[in-house]
């Protein structure tokens, strides 16, 4: 494969030169840090008047964690670094678990992102030869503008369209020859079975690649992806508080999320002793920036859950990998005593090619127990008509199920696109048991 680098000294970094940059930057942050009220209070009670109390990257663990409450807590401008004048712009998180938090950036902090994103973006094959049309929804959330900056940066004529409506991203695609877009998973999954609905033929369309982030998904869904839109999808993560996408893409070896280690530092911890995961072991994933002078924000526990790679990738670059991201660890349901990730019932479901594109779990009460039921679509090859197939379908469905989450859900089939679909990030959990037990 001929791999293609937008910044191939930076991306191909040897690692003891890697650190030493991080060491460079992990100390200038610290300078930021002590501007603002929050960390000037936090970094004084571990001892940290300066960024010369910094003497190796190891000394990182001195600074304690800072928390998405934190966050808000400083809310509006206990993050701030710089004075206000100087902020070009300001982000928030989706919101999807409480109240937003905000980002502020400078303009400097614009230009690094925008080139991590160039990177990523790049990385992936993309040229300037390519039309890139983003299907996610622009504002507040990162995801819009994010990719948008990186992808007029590489030179590739970006169409802002935005998410939702289905029936204009296809005009879209035909009037301009879109090569890549840029969506939710689940989004993605929506736009075939309406491409169907519609009429609108493969051979219309230039399509080639995706990027698909903002939400977890699995291996699966991004195979099912890959073979109904005949396209190559590469996994995209990133979060607000560092910035937005671009923190971890995938090259074109399409294994794994290379991280920009010469912007963000990352540890792996253990989520219930806070201590450092094995290597190659899954725990919580936690950042922090060395790319943003307005907000700087040290060992952020972002609750999502992953781990390292250890071997290198064939690409040559040498920052590491994360795997697909499992979920957050607040995502766990706790069904009857058992521990579910949602993402295990996805794995399941995705897996069958008897199974829709769209799926929904619900967690009630039953009297005292808890009831889980798992609503998918049918695919197209099955009729709501026909019973047999569809019971046993159904009892495939609990069977395989119960040998991954240790309890025999009930199975609902729905009608393809009769389950709701969001524009955003997809609701795929609605827990209806009373908050209060
Ligand atoms: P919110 O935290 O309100 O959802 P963000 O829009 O910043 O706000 O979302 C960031 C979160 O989205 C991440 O912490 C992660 O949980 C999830 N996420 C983003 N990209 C991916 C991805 N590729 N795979 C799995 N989860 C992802
Ligand atoms: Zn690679």
């Amino acid at each position: 494969m001929q791999f293609q680098y937008w910044n191939e000294r930076i991306e191909k970094m040897p690692r003891a030169e890697l650190e030493v940059l991080q060491l460079d930057r992990l100390r200038a942050e610290i300078g930021f840090a002590l501007r603002t009220p929050f960390y000037r209070e936090r970094l004084a009670a571990a001892g940290i008047a300066g960024p010369g109390d910094i003497h190796s990257l190891d000394d990182l663990r001195k600074i304690p964690f800072t928390g998405k409450s934190d966050l808000r807590q400083g809310f509006p401008y206990g993050f701030l670094s710089i004075p206000r004048h100087d902020v070009v712009r300001l982000h928030a998180s989706s919101g999807t678990t409480g109240i937003p938090t905000t980002i502020y950036f400078s303009r400097d902090d614009i230009k690094n992102w925008t080139d991590n994103m160039a990177r990523c973006i790049y990385g992936a094959g993309c040229t300037k030869d390519d039309v890139f049309q983003n299907m996610i929804s622009y504002g507040l959330f990162t995801g819009g503008l994010g990719l948008h900056q990186g992808g007029e940066e590489i030179g590739m004529m970006v169409i802002p369209s935005g998410s939702g409506n289905t029936a204009r991203q296809f005009k879209l695609m035909q009037d301009f020859g879109t090569t890549v877009v840029h969506a939710t998973p689940s989004f993605l999954l929506h736009v075939e079975t309406k491409m169907k609905e519609a009429g609108v033929a493969r051979e219309s369309l230039s399509l080639k690649k995706a990027f698909a982030g903002a939400e977890p998904y699995s291996e699966d869904t991004r195979r099912r992806i890959e073979g109904l839109l005949d396209i190559d999808v590469y996994n995209s993560y990133g979060l607000s508080e560092m910035n937005g996408p671009s923190v971890a893409f995938e090259c074109q070896c399409k294994d794994g999320m290379h991280i920009w280690e010469d912007g963000y530092i990352a540890e792996i911890i253990n989520p219930d002793t806070l201590e450092p995961a094995a290597d190659g072991e899954v725990g919580e994933l936690v950042l922090t920036i060395l790319c943003r002078e307005a907000t700087p924000i040290l060992r952020y526990r972002t609750r999502d859950l992953t781990g390292f790679y250890t071997e290198p990738c064939p690409c040559g670059r040498t920052h590491r990998r994360l795997r697909r991201i499992r979920g957050r660890s607040d995502d766990m349901l706790i069904i009857n005593g058992v521990n579910v990730f949602p993402s295990q019932i996805e794995e399941v479901i995705m897996g069958m090619k008897e199974v829709g594109n769209n799926y929904l779990i619900v967690v009630e009460k039953d009297g005292a127990m808890d009831r889980l039921t798992v609503k998918t679509e049918i695919g197209e090859d099955i009729f709501m008509d026909d019973s047999r197939p569809l019971n046993a379908l159904k009892e495939r469905i609990m069977q395989t199920l119960q040998v991954s989450i240790s309890i025999r859900p009930h199975v609902e089939l729905h009608e393809g696109g009769a389950l709701p679909v969001s524009e955003g990030k997809a609701i795929r959990v609605q827990d209806l048991r009373p908050k209060d037990i």
